[in-house]
């Protein structure tokens, strides 16, 4: 079988019932830099994403696409507004449909991916669709991690060094 080079190029362009008859199935990295509507959620695009791409037809006829991505994300936190890891492990399983009706007909095992007739299908965009849905509506790191704690108090001390002085706070405090 092809595809199985760990390294594999995921193609931009496809044409996913040919990849579904065929079986193919794809390892390979994406870069984050060729998703520019996911970067616009990124502090910065520099990394990789692991994608697992399996295509095929199941025995009730139905074309997939299954897949996994694996990676992190770095986002602005929207608490301290610093950069945030995320970590991504998501897997997914799609199939090929053209109107609503058949979306919306759909087994429930899969998510309908839209086909139209006459443009190319981009594999990447729908990969970046898969990624989009995976982000918070507000990130924000865990509290222990965040430069900005619930409380308040240290916020101003934090601003200006990593770890606060404990007699400052102290006398901060006092001072108030
Ligand atoms: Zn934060």
């Amino acid at each position: 079988m092809r595809g199985d080079n760990q390294n594999e190029q995921i193609p931009e362009f496809v044409d996913l019932l040919r990849l579904a008859k065929a079986k193919r199935t794809f390892v390979g990295k994406l870069a984050l830099a060729k998703m520019t509507r996911l970067g616009h959620y990124l502090a910065n695009n520099d990394g990789i994403i692991d994608v697992v791409l399996e295509f095929g037809q199941d025995i009730e006829g139905f074309y997939y696409i299954k897949g996994e991505l694996k990676g992190a994300l770095t986002l602005i936190c929207q608490r301290c507004m610093q950069p945030m890891e995320l970590q991504i492990e998501h897997a997914f399983n799609l199939s090929p449909v053209w109107t609503d009706v058949q979306a919306k007909t759909l087994p429930e095992r899969f998510e309908p991916v839209m086909l139209t007739k006459d443009e190319r299908f981009s594999l990447v965009e729908m990969l970046e669709d898969e990624l989009i849905l995976q982000l918070p509506v507000l990130p924000k790191h865990d509290e222990q991690d965040c430069s900005i704690k619930l409380s308040g108090l240290n916020e101003q001390f934090e601003s200006t060094t990593e770890k606060p002085n404990p007699f400052a706070v102290l006398a901060a405090l006092k001072n108030k």
